[in-house]
């Protein structure tokens, strides 16, 4: 199954509508009308939902996603269990849980780049990534991003010589994708946490590279 999975949010940095003017977004409509039909019969309690989504917004975030990255640029024991068994070496950061359950981490080189993508809906990897930002979801990204990934990255300002092959992952209930960018050059003194500092959500999506110190 694909859709067993739930979607609690579906606004990007806590804010539905981003365009003024713009005519009211039927997903929205639909969400609230879904929401109270759930609360309404009982099957969803409010106050769980808000603790979820607070979680969530708050605690879980692409910082933790960094700290997993930056010690797999750091200690190569980390980075071959990380290739062995993501979602375990994941875990013992204490990354975990719902939406993390089937880890996958994938590495770029200099010969290839990985980008993720939930073709059918929006798959994320929410231990390490929180939630997903609205882009993510669009079906813009969803379609073009398998159809066309080098001119998708080329709008996030990510362009790669010829030779990189680029490689799309497509996440679903049961796998979930994390993006191990490359390092940045000049960064050989840096400490682990100022490493983690460095990394972005996007690169962890493989929709930026980070640039060199
Ligand atoms: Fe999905």
């Amino acid at each position: 199954m694909h859709d067993d999975h739930d979607h609690p949010n579906d606004g990007d940095d806590g804010h539905a509508h981003p365009h003024h003017g713009a005519p009211p977004d039927p997903l929205v409509a639909r969400t609230a009308a879904l929401r109270e039909s759930l609360v309404g019969r009982g099957l969803v309690d409010p106050a769980t939902m808000q603790a979820i989504l607070d979680l969530y917004e708050k605690e879980v975030g692409p910082h933790n996603g960094a700290s997993v990255v930056a010690r797999a640029w750091t200690d190569p024991e980390y980075l071959e269990w990380l290739r062995r068994d993501a979602t375990a070496a994941i875990r013992a950061m204490g990354y975990g849980g719902r939406q993390g359950e089937h880890m996958v981490a994938v590495e770029n080189t200099p010969s290839v780049h990985n980008m993720i993508v939930c073709t059918l809906c929006s798959c994320y990897p929410w231990p390490v990534l929180g939630l997903p930002p609205a882009w993510y979801k669009s079906h813009a990204y969803r379609a073009r991003a398998v159809s066309e990934p080098r001119a998708v990255l080329r709008e996030f300002g990510v362009v790669l010589p010829d030779s990189t092959e680029v490689r799309v992952w497509d996440s679903t209930a049961e796998v979930r994708y994390l993006v191990i960018p490359r390092r940045p050059a000049g960064t050989e003194g840096l400490s682990e946490a100022e490493l983690a500092a460095l990394v972005t959500r996007d690169s962890m999506i493989g929709t930026a590279v980070i640039a060199p110190r």
